[in-house]
């Protein structure tokens, strides 16, 4: 990286280090790289940088480059507010942070080569808490209901808890009042602690599946406005360096450096108000309901993604391993609406029933054994088998099935989470099956699902309860293995009204 700085204006008699926040105002031209001069303009700031002045543009190499999230930690829980205007090519720009707290808190930032190639010069200030007034604080209570875990392998705990207060937002945030939040398999994943290593502290309010509309958002945020209904974008923080935040949109997602998945690692959607990030949160068409995007918010991604990643074209055959749950149905309609011919294969009454309802050409019980499965698929399509297919199971004989009614040379994208995944060796070595995995979609792909909801009518199979305090009730029907499509709580039935006027019926 290529930084000398020009000139520092500092109380310091020489500028062998930059200024501490403990100065009011301090000005840091930089001479920078003058590349991607065409890219947007975008800064993450972190006061970190500011306070420590051996790793500062001093004239030495060595900046900002080597923070460890510890003490990007340990500054930030103190809570400050940055304010800049900075420079760029003649143009000022003029700005301020929300107040940074851990885990709000960009840490991984001003080093960045990209930021770095955009910033002529900048000024800090170290302010007390302010934030945008773009919404009516006073109507926030101070308190919430939250379901949560409280610890690991136990049930979860209906809490009263504060409400996040917009001054608290990042720049990328929003804080939004649930109307629908619903439960997923990955929840019980939560809740026995396979992503403890992952979560900063417990309680951790639970759902990552969540839709509501926008209260305040954060001062960087330009794609929403309060009053917007959304469907909650799962990463929260990505740190918009690395290679999958700034390479291919489909990459979004991946991004390692998050303070982690809203409900997943951050408290989440079952609660009157989650917080969550712009970058990854999707804006409802209107004909799109709460009850249909908090399951699509990560069901719906993820079967969606799994689909798009077949490649298929229109006519071609897929075939859906798991077919009639929860992602299951959505996909059947997905491929569906692109044209593809379907196969839905399913291993309970419920799950058969709910794949032929939604649409599939062709259902298949897998209780009848894996021999009787392929035949019969290779049956409906010239004897060859799928020409790709999506494991959405996490039996342990799902992957291996899934590959058996693929085509010689065929794909099979492996979305359900087993353990670990195992397909007998004669279906990779001697047929060449290609097997991938598929997170949740990215918000490009995110918003082109919504699009085929609302233009398609797609039905999200739900099983409603009413308020927070029904969640017993639902882990009960979850447990019970009976449950067709997905159960979801309706958070804020309030919402639920208002937006049958903008015409959400799917
Ligand atoms: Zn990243
Ligand atoms: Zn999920």
């Amino acid at each position: 990286m290529n930084i000398a700085p020009t000139s520092v204006r500092t109380t310091h008699s020489s500028n062998a280090h930059l200024p501490t926040v403990r100065k009011l105002t301090r000005t840091v031209p930089v001479r920078l790289k003058e590349r991607n001069k065409r890219r947007p303009l975008y800064v993450r700031l972190c006061p970190q940088i500011y306070e420590d002045r051996h790793s500062l543009p001093n004239g030495t190499k060595q900046h900002a480059a080597c923070y460890t999230l510890e003490s990007a930690r340990a500054w930030c829980m103190s809570g400050v507010q940055v304010a800049f205007n900075f420079r760029y090519r003649g143009v000022h720009v003029d700005g301020e942070t929300g107040v940074l707290s851990w885990p709000t808190c960009p840490f991984p930032v001003f080093c960045c080569p990209f930021v770095q190639s955009h910033i002529h010069s900048i000024v800090f200030r170290k302010r007390q808490s302010q934030f945008r007034p773009n919404m009516a604080t006073e109507q926030l209570p101070e308190t919430m209901q939250a379901v949560q875990v409280v610890e690991y392998n136990k049930p979860y705990q209906l809490n009263t808890v504060p409400v996040p207060h917009p001054s608290t937002l990042g720049p990328h945030d929003l804080l939004v009042k649930v109307a629908v939040a619903s439960n997923c398999h990955t929840d019980s994943m939560v809740l026995s602690g396979v992503f403890a290593s992952q979560t900063p502290s417990l309680p951790l309010t639970a759902s990552h599946e969540g839709a509501g509309t926008v209260i305040a958002t954060g001062l960087s945020v330009t794609t929403f406005a309060p009053g917007d209904r959304i469907m909650v974008g799962l990463p929260l923080h990505p740190c918009g360096a690395c290679p999958d935040c700034r390479g291919p949109e489909t990459h979004r997602q991946y991004c390692a450096r998050v303070a982690g998945h809203v409900g997943v690692m951050v408290h989440g959607c079952f609660a009157h108000y989650v917080v969550c990030d712009a970058r990854s949160s999707s804006l409802l068409p209107d004909k799109v309901s709460f009850a249909s995007a908090a399951p699509l918010a990560c069901a719906g991604r993820t079967i969606w993604r799994g689909i798009e990643q077949c490649g298929l074209k229109s006519g071609e055959w897929i075939a859906l391993v798991g077919a009639g749950g929860g992602l299951g149905h959505l996909g059947v309609q997905f491929a569906k609406a692109r044209g593809l011919e379907v196969v839905g294969i399913d291993a309970r009454d419920e799950g058969v029933a709910l794949a032929g309802e939604a649409g599939a050409d062709v259902v298949v019980d897998a209780r009848m054994g894996k021999e009787g499965v392929v035949e019969r698929v290779k049956g409906v399509t010239g004897g060859r088998g799928v020409d790709a297919a999506v494991v959405i199971s996490d039996a342990a004989t799902a992957t291996g099935l899934a590959c058996a009614v693929t085509k010689m040379h065929g794909t099979v994208i492996q979305i359900a989470q087993p353990e670990s995944v195992v397909v007998p060796f004669q279906e990779l070595v001697f047929r060449d099956v290609r097997i991938r995995g598929s997170l949740v979609a990215s918000p490009d792909e995110s918003r082109r699902m919504l699009e085929c909801v609302a233009e398609k009518g797609i039905k999200v199979k739900t099983n409603p309860f009413y308020g927070l305090d029904k969640i017993g009730e639902l882990t009960e029907l979850v447990h019970g293995g009976k449950i067709q499509g997905k159960a979801i709580i309706v958070v804020d039935q309030e919402q639920m009204e208002r937006e049958k006027e903008l015409g959400a019926k799917f």
